[in-house]
């Protein structure tokens, strides 16, 4: 008799429903299901170490599918998991919160975004070894087994990541391009942290360590609090009892720690908190960066062309640094993306021969109108310079020109100009022609490009 966690009963289980249908089972050959089963049974983590052959028995007699099935589960012992013993551990949970419900597309997607990157942000800012267990919505259960680090270590950590998230955030009000709802309130996007301390059980699946025991509970349970600020970071008494330098928290903390206690289904936890919003002082006021090309340059076309698609959907694809490859001749993808979300200083790199050569550009210099839109893609390196203009003339209709400039040195110039005069006329020629086609793709099929950016507020319904 075999016995597996409740993890081996599925995995074993969809093996055994795959290679069911397969043409090994159709052929009946039960010892080749066997032997293709014993590879994945043996190379997988979820296995205890008690042998699968009574699963698949080698010389299992003919039989038909269903009786097969039952004299399966019929040989699987269902068991809880018992985990590992447990190990003193830092439970370390940062939490956004903020965003409304939004109706309109473009705010789900957008809001999405935001949180994804302010969770990479976070994730960033780590200097004290947290280990991600797992996001959960818009929180990310951190977690450090050991000793528990200093009063000032750990209010460092906290600082960091507050002063990083809203550094961000405040981007969001000058390199701003979208005027959707979640990108207009990202500025008001607020931070929270929940620390807590215990005996913590870990369970390895694959690369990620699941946390159980009743202190992970606890510190879930601490996000609702009556804790009298927007954004603040919890610490329980359980923590700060564990090591002694927390008596200096008073010293660490930027704010007079306030006192605490909440009644949850386990009992009562008594805590301490530090408001948040003095750190304000230390989030830096963005810059709004010059990428302009310095010196002269020499425009090597002047490309103009009608796509038959609005303005709207015309500058959605164009502004989407991940979708260049639908229209752009020789480009292949894109990578090196510095936002999900089209901003003054958005980075990218066009993906052609898959090698350092590739350009990198910084799209910048954005002014958008319902009739008018201009902004710049610039390579530093190559000198090279893209200036996109978009102008609406009719519902569906729109006049696009691209602009190129290159820096030439004199000798270039002489020696190169009338042959990259050409190769970019070809260029821009190839890729408003596949522009056009996708734009239009697109309006026939009444589909939407993922990446919307919406140049006015949505309409409230
Ligand atoms: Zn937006």
């Amino acid at each position: 008799m075999s016995i597996f966690s409740n993890d081996a009963f599925l995995q074993l289980y969809s093996d055994f429903v795959k290679y069911r249908k397969s043409r090994l089972f159709k052929r009946r050959s039960l010892p080749a299901i066997h032997a293709r089963c014993s590879e994945r049974v043996n190379g997988s983590e979820y296995i205890t170490p008690e042998k699968h052959a009574d699963v698949f028995p080698p010389t299992a007699p003919k039989q038909d599918s269903l009786a097969l099935n039952a004299t399966f589960k019929a040989r699987i012992i269902m068991k809880p998991y018992t985990p590992t013993s447990t190990q003193p551990t830092l439970l370390f949970i940062p939490d956004i919160s903020g965003f409304t419900q939004f109706v309109h597309n473009t705010e789900i997607t957008h809001s999405q975004h935001i949180i994804e990157e302010l969770l990479e942000v976070l994730i960033d800012a780590n200097e004290i070894g947290l280990v991600v267990s797992e996001i959960e919505g818009d929180a990310i259960l951190f977690y450090l087994e050991g000793k528990a680090p200093t009063a000032a270590e750990l209010l460092a950590q906290v600082q960091r990541m507050y002063v990083k998230f809203h550094a961000h955030l405040k981007k969001y009000e000058t390199h701003r391009i979208c005027q959707c709802g979640a990108c207009r309130m990202a500025n008001q996007l607020a931070l929270k942290f929940v620390v807590h301390y215990g005996d913590i059980a870990h369970k390895q699946v694959k690369q990620y360590s699941k946390l159980f025991g009743k202190d992970v509970i606890v510190a879930h349970r601490l996000m609702k609090n009556e804790v009298p600020h927007e954004e603040y970071v919890l610490l329980t008494h359980q923590l700060i009892n564990a090591c002694s330098s927390w008596v200096q928290i008073e010293q660490a903390a930027w704010a007079a720690p306030e006192s605490g206690e909440g009644t949850y289904d386990f009992g009562s936890i008594s805590y301490c908190s530090i408001p948040l919003d003095p750190l304000k002082n230390h989030v830096p006021e963005p810059t709004i960066e010059d990428y302009s090309l310095p010196g002269a340059t020499t425009k090597l076309v002047a490309f103009e062309t009608v796509i038959e698609a609005p303005i709207e959907l015309v500058f959605d694809v164009l502004s989407d640094l991940s979708a260049r490859h639908h229209w752009m001749l020789g480009v292949t993808g894109s990578d090196k993306l510095n936002s999900r979300i089209p901003q003054h200083g958005s980075t990218h790199r066009c993906i052609m021969n898959g090698d350092e050569s590739d350009p990198f550009f910084i799209s910048h210099n954005f002014e958008t109108s319902s009739e008018l839109i201009t902004f710049t893609d610039t390579n530093l390196k190559d000198g090279l310079v893209f200036v996109y203009r978009l102008r609406r003339i009719g519902t569906a209709v729109t006049r696009a020109e691209h602009h190129i400039f290159m820096k030439l040195h004199f000798l270039k110039e002489l020696l190169l100009k009338r042959g990259l005069k050409k190769k970019y006329q070809g260029f821009a020629e190839g890729s408003w022609h596949n522009m056009n086609r996708y734009c239009k793709e697109l309006v026939e099929e009444d589909k939407q490009p993922p990446a919307q950016i919406l140049l006015e507020p949505a309409a409230v319904a």
